[in-house]
């Protein structure tokens, strides 16, 4: 068999424990036997980064932007323990924070749907993807602890000294303050990616915030997206069969408890902080659970949604047997060859990422499972399978479509 052929590089970034164990195994078991596997690889394992002075994670951003679309293995986020685990020169900052600045982008996290394991929520029979605005409102919020009686105000002062003040509250004792913001610019590139990504999954898209109670604040969301909605995809979105749906955040929470699924759920940062780990829990688990960054200028970065599972990888350096779930790796992968195949007219590759998949859901439902979902599974006596013997028995289920 001619192994399938890539015109164009995929920015491919390595990482860190069990997943980079894990990464090596699915390029020697899933991809390098079917196609002449055309990357541009980036070091991003925290030791590389460390030597670089994080430079290798600027260049990957980089090189995302010069080819369009890159895949990513999970990465360690260092912290004081990493520090001296890693001798390391600085506590570099977290690469997806580094990566999601530079190409200012939408992460849509989606859960990977097969046939015994099932979601908490019982009508739910299609995947909910959550799109989190990743920028703003409490995350940069700045907070006052106010001590007795007095007075707060919000103060806006202009370039040219003008001040606007609005009264928050006449404190008669004490109390707490806290400031938020957004910016027009962020709301607007989280509208394009959402509504971009909507049409490239021809997926509904809902959009939920609190604008009955925040007049202006939310209300700003609402009313970008609808002005971006309006002008740039209304018609596309018509084309595509798929609509635009605003309601407000209790009234989606409770839509989306009795819908069966199928949809983007666009999500202000806490909304979609709290959200995806609700969704994501009530479809099962985290290793079934894909992740992308969506920019609005049209780049594409596709990772698994968990971390390195570094629990994992400590028994393995001790020689222990690991069953670590590799689906949601995998599924970074065929994302990202799949919108490679797109973007180039590619169709052998993008075949073949459907076939991979399939294969992935196929073992799965034929029993052959790592522990993480034999745990959950409601199928009758599955075979539970090593890091390893997962990958082996994906690669018979793929050989067999192929
Ligand atoms: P984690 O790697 O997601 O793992 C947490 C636990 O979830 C694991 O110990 C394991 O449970 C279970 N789990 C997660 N993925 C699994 C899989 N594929 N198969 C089977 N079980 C799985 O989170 P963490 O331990 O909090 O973080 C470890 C490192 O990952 C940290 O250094 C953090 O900075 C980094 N991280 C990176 C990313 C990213 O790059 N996108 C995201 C999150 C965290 P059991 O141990 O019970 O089996
Ligand atoms: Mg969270």
């Amino acid at each position: 068999m001619d192994k399938i052929k890539m015109n164009t590089p995929l920015v491919e970034m390595d990482g860190d424990e069990m997943t980079r164990i894990l990464w090596q195994m699915i390029k020697d078991e899933l991809l390098l036997p079917f196609i002449d596997l055309n990357t541009e690889y980036y070091d991003l394992g925290l030791e590389h980064r460390n030597e670089t002075n994080d430079q290798v994670t600027v260049d990957s951003a980089e090189a995302t932007k010069k080819y369009g679309v890159a895949v990513k293995c999970a990465t360690i986020t260092p912290n004081a323990a990493r520090m001296t685990e890693y001798d390391l020169k600085e506590m570099w900052k977290s690469p997806n924070g580094t990566i999601r600045a530079m190409l200012d982008g939408t992460v849509f996290r989606a859960p990977i749907v097969v046939k015994g394991i099932e979601p908490c929520v019982k009508n739910w029979k299609k995947p909910i993807t959550i799109a989190r605005h990743a920028y703003g409102d409490v995350y940069k919020g700045v907070e006052m602890k106010i001590p007795g009686a007095g007075k707060c105000e919000l103060v806006y002062t202009a370039e040219d000294g003008s001040e606007t003040r609005e009264l928050i509250h006449n404190f008669t004792g004490a109390g707490i303050v806290q400031g938020q913001h957004n910016i027009d610019n962020s709301i607007e590139s989280f509208a394009r990616s959402c509504f971009t990504y909507a049409l490239d999954t021809k997926q509904d898209l809902w959009f939920a915030t609190k604008d009955t109670i925040s007049k202006k604040y939310d209300h700003t969301f609402k009313d970008i997206f609808q002005e971006i909605f309006d002008k740039e995809f209304e018609e596309k979105f018509k084309q595509a069969g798929i609509t635009y749906f605003y309601t407000l955040i209790d009234d989606a929470v409770a839509r989306v408890m009795k819908a069966e699924g199928g949809f983007i759920w666009a999500c202000k940062n806490y909304d979609g902080d709290v959200m995806s780990d609700m969704v994501s829990s009530a479809f099962g688990s985290l290793a079934m659970m894909t992740s992308v960054l969506v920019s609005p200028h049209g780049y594409y970065e596709y990772e698994a949604a968990h971390g390195t599972v570094q629990r994992h990888y400590y028994k393995h350096l001790k020689g222990e047997e690991t069953s670590t779930n590799s689906v949601a790796t995998i599924f970074a992968w065929t994302g990202a060859l799949r919108k490679r195949g797109e973007l180039d007219k590619n169709e052998a590759l993008m075949t073949f990422a459907d076939k991979l998949e399939k294969a992935c859901v196929q073992t799965i439902e034929e029993g052959k499972m790592t522990k993480d979902l034999a745990l959950i599974t409601t199928i009758d006596n599955p075979t539970v399978l090593n890091s390893e013997g997962f990958i082996k028995a994906i690669r018979e289920s793929l050989e067999g479509m192929l």
